[in-house]
């Protein structure tokens, strides 16, 4: 999406370790515009599938999310990285080490936020390695729903978390890829999609 890559090239800072920061603009402080554009690009793309749930994870997707499941006319849930005190029932639970913070490794859903009749699409602000999706995926096949598909705003494409997930033959949206950044430069390589 050529409004994403745009903001991305001109404010986004690359970081050692593989990090991209977009703190400006995307998860951190947030572009409303931008990202109701980027909700349009997904719903276009996601809407002939007829999904009721989109899920994401805490806490940088849920504004994506919320924005995407407003135009599909259907709720949006997010797993939850601890137990919070007020925390009652049931829940999914599923092993996701965070690229960002790798002390948190577990995450949460309260059963009747997933059921197995939900056609689900997840969300997330970035794909790196996918163990975030892959934990998402986890809690979709707990439920027995259906998985439409996974959207993502940028994939790093290096990190190869993508490739798996198309290789799984799983419908992939991801609205930037960046397939070379280079922190001494801050040099970023956008794949042509
Ligand atoms: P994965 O689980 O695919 O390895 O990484 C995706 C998760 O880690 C996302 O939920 C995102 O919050 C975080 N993440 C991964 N890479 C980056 C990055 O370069 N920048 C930021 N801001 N978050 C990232």
């Amino acid at each position: 999406m050529e409004l994403l890559e745009k903001e991305i090239a001109k404010k986004g800072k690359v970081l050692p370790g593989n990090v991209l920061k977009v703190g400006d603009f995307l998860n951190h402080q947030m572009d409303a515009s931008l990202l109701c554009a980027m909700a349009d690009e997904v719903c276009k793309h996601f809407f002939c599938y007829g999904i009721n749930k989109v899920l994401t994870v805490e806490a940088s997707g849920i504004a994506l999310a919320v924005l995407i499941a407003e135009r599909l006319d259907c709720k949006m849930a997010f797993a939850k990285k601890s137990k919070a005190l007020n925390a009652d029932g049931d829940f999914y639970s599923a092993e996701c080490v965070s690229f960002t913070r790798p002390d948190n490794n577990l995450i949460m859903l309260p059963k009747p936020y997933l059921l197995s009749t939900d056609k689900v699409l997840i969300v997330d602000d970035f794909l790196a390695v996918g163990n975030a999706t892959n934990a998402l995926r986890d809690m979709v096949k707990q439920a027995g729903a259906t998985l439409c598909g996974i959207t993502v705003a940028v994939e790093k494409g290096f990190q190869g978390g993508g490739d798996k997930i198309r290789a799984d033959g799983i419908d992939l949206l991801s609205l930037a890829i960046v397939d070379e950044m280079n922190p001494d430069t801050g040099k970023i390589v956008f794949r042509k999609q």
